[in-house]
């Protein structure tokens, strides 16, 4: 009998841009993937990711059944696992053993020796779920995900000056605007149907991109500007445009009287930072900071665009504050084809953010630290933590070395690929006593579990994600998760409810729900941003949240008439420098990213076919510097920082400015995260994973192959 062919339409599992895919089914099979030409995110297009990347779910290496560790892992002797160390369990038996541990970790210890990776993979409904049990069931803001190793330092800024960290506006609002400055943002590779849109809006509506970046980006193509700065100079850069802006009295000064404060303060602290000053410390010629500062503050509609060149940074937070500066200045916000727009590095990392999975904040954003937000979270649930900020995903991993951390729950996370300073991770996960992974792929973190907890793909059950838009889109189930394998929200309910019971919590928060559309219900009740959000409607709509009822549209664009904290603030801003500048021992400065084919640690793509498109890894590094080494393209060189080396491919390239190389972070077996400092941003705790310092010298091929089998070689 023939296979029934149907379509379901769902959202990518990949990037921020959330395009939607049309999955073409034979059986339960996958036969190929479209989108529709009329769809307002993707309008026809997909990159190589959503129209082929999906392959992974059949992987042979996909773990279909729970898995418990046969020998028991001890603090500070805890070793990765191969195959022959696992042993199969029933659902019973390993969510039973979850709950013991946790409970009785618990009770030893206390709430707080517990934590929490959430996933930005995962949807809205996974999210709230988790960050609900280790809440009201566990009493713990032990919650983070891996937005604090993206877009901390924007968070931050923009809730301190704006009182709202989403993108203001719309990838495709690019179409509405005549002049766009686009930072930090290797668009074309990290969010591909973005940088189309942009590209046409440059080649076909007459847009002009200020691209501000120090590697020659494919979107420096499209360019009317190209600032190439030197890594880590953003704010003296931003700021010079600032101070131009006022110079030559092109601020909107009604826009700045009537919506801001404290202006006059950073006013008087920016006259220092004069193009001249900002030339010497970033490279970038004095009349180009000049061209930049006036072409976007006389644009009709000026916005700007950023990604993870801005915020990955110790002073990330000032970063983004420079460039809230200059939309601020110009009134260039609150209208289409304006706006502060930080471009969402994973499908749902926007969405997660929204559920909660954040430390400092219960779901919308609302802070652990008010007695009335607490309050009110107790009253749904039963219970909530005391009001005390808990530990970010950084602090987690010390928390974990320091003895103080001892049950770590990890959903769809891979840190020791995504944390800084590998060694030192390595090192901290050995020392917890009990340590359980839910993901589809035994990944470099997975290897360290009791228990691996096998989760359903995203073809495989319902939900929503957020894209970078505040856009809330379906995820549908196309067919029956393979083997075992279940959707994330029901594992976490049932490990909830057993929680409940094994301390002494019983019947307090819900844990009952039918379906995913029960929780998005729930967290509408809580979080007003989302309340007039619902499975009904999304069948018709995909809302832009704030869709503060039933009968609201959604919110294309924020900030129209007003800001979420009265009046936008100016912070006045000194230049630091970067904590690890290069030296004579160390003479490169690197920088990490992504490419086209994969996505973050690798734990999806690498088992995907994509992996043949690009399956090695490589340092790009300018023709210039390559005698220096010396190296040529394509021959193996090792790449060292103060914490650990690498060894993998040249690629000589004037992509790389000279002084700068670049290492993609998808690699296991040649982590850019051996290298990368753990030293952090103040204020929003992230990483300064944009620059360290490193040096190169040539290598082996023989060293190049010995590195494969760290990889995935190794699970096998
Ligand atoms: Fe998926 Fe992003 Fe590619 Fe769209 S641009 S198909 S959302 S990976």
């Amino acid at each position: 009998m023939a296979e029934t062919k149907k379509i379901v339409a769902t959202t990518c599992p990949f990037c921020g841009v959330g395009c939607r895919l049309d999955l073409h089914l034979m059986g339960n099979q996958i036969s190929h993937v479209t989108t529709p030409y009329d769809d307002i995110v993707s309008r026809g297009n997909l990159c190589v990711k959503g129209r082929y990347g999906w392959d992974y779910i059949y992987h042979h290496d996909r773990i279909l059944t729970p898995l418990i560790r046969r020998q028991a892992q001890q603090p500070g002797t805890r070793k990765p696992a191969r195959r022959d160390d696992w042993r199969e369990a029933s659902w019973d038996e390993a969510l039973e053993v979850v709950a013991t541990r946790f409970a009785d970790t618990v009770e030893k210890y206390g709430p707080d020796a517990t934590a929490v990776f959430c996933c930005a993979k995962a949807t809205n409904e996974d999210n709230f779920a988790l960050q609900k049990m280790f809440r009201a069931v566990i009493g713990t803001n032990n919650i983070d995900h891996c937005t604090r190793l993206c877009h901390a330092g924007s968070v931050v800024a923009l809730q301190m000056a704006v009182g709202s960290s989403a993108m203001s506006n719309s990838g495709s609002d690019i179409y509405n605007c005549d002049v766009a400055i686009v930072t930090g943002s290797n668009t074309a590779e990290s969010h591909p149907i973005i940088a189309l849109q942009f590209k046409d809006a440059v080649m076909r509506h007459g847009v002009k991109l200020i691209i501000v970046d120090p590697r020659r980006v494919e979107m420096v193509n499209f360019a009317a500007l190209w600032l190439q700065q030197r890594p880590g100079t953003d704010v003296p850069l931003f700021s010079a445009m600032a101070n131009v802006i006022i110079q030559e009295n092109l601020c909107d000064n009604q826009f700045i009287y009537s919506r801001t404060e404290n202006f006059e303060a950073f006013a008087k602290a920016v006259e220092e930072f004069t193009p001249e000053m900002a030339e010497r410390i970033s490279g970038v010629p004095a009349e180009k900071i000049i061209q930049a500062a006036r072409l976007y503050a006389t644009a009709q509609n000026g916005a700007i665009y950023w990604s993870l060149g801005i915020p990955e940074h110790t002073h990330g937070t000032e970063n983004a504050f420079a460039l809230i500066h200059l939309a601020l200045l110009t009134g260039h916000i609150g209208r289409a084809g304006t706006g502060l727009n930080p471009l969402r590095g994973q499908n749902n990392v926007q969405g997660a953010s929204d559920a909660g999975a954040m430390p400092w904040d219960y779901p919308g954003y609302q802070s652990v630290l008010d007695p009335a937000v607490v309050a009110k979270f107790r009253a749904k649930w039963g219970n909530a933590p005391p009001p005390a900020r808990g530990l970010t995903t950084t602090e987690i991993a010390d928390a974990w070395g320091a003895g103080t951390v001892k049950a770590q729950y990890v959903m769809g996370e891979n840190p020791l690929m995504s944390e800084p300073n590998l060694r030192h991770a390595h090192h901290a996960i050995e020392q917890l006593e009990f340590l359980v992974c839910q993901d589809l792929f035994i990944n470099e973190t997975a290897r360290y579990a009791d228990v691996f907890l096998p989760s359903a793909s995203w073809a495989e059950k319902e939900g929503t994600y957020t894209n970078t838009d505040r856009r809330v889109q379906r995820v549908r189930q196309a067919f029956e998760p393979q083997g075992q394998a279940r959707a994330d929200w029901k594992i976490v309910c049932e490990i909830a409810t057993r929680l409940e019971r094994k301390l002494g919590r019983a019947q307090t928060a819900f844990w009952e729900y039918a379906h995913p559309s029960e929780i998005l219900r729930e967290m509408g009740e809580l979080v007003p941003s989302y309340a007039g959000i619902t499975y009904e409607r999304l069948e018709q709509e995909r809302l832009q949240w704030p869709v503060p009822n039933l009968q609201s549209p959604g919110t294309p664009f924020l900030f129209e008439n007003t800001f979420p904290r009265g009046r936008a603030k100016f912070f006045p801003l000194v230049y630091q420098p970067s904590v690890e500048q290069p030296d004579a021992s160390y003479p490169f400065a690197l920088t990490t990213g992504r490419v086209l084919y994969h996505w973050h640690g690798g734990t999806l793509t690498r088992h995907s076919n994509l992996d043949f498109a690009a399956p090695e890894a490589f340092v790009e590094i300018n023709p210039a510097d390559a005698p220096r080494v010396p190296c040529a393209n394509d021959s193996p060189v090792r790449v060292s920082s103060r914490r650990g080396s690498i060894v993998l491919r040249a690629r000589v390239t004037e992509k790389a400015a000279p002084g700068v190389v670049f290492v993609p972070f998808h690699y296991a077996e040649a982590a850019a995260n051996t290298l990368t400092i753990d030293a952090v941003d103040p204020q929003a705790k992230i990483p300064e994973y944009k620059i360290c310092a490193v040096k190169i010298e040539p290598a082996t091929l023989k060293e190049l192959v010995a590195a494969l089998p760290l990889g995935l070689e190794q699970q096998r």
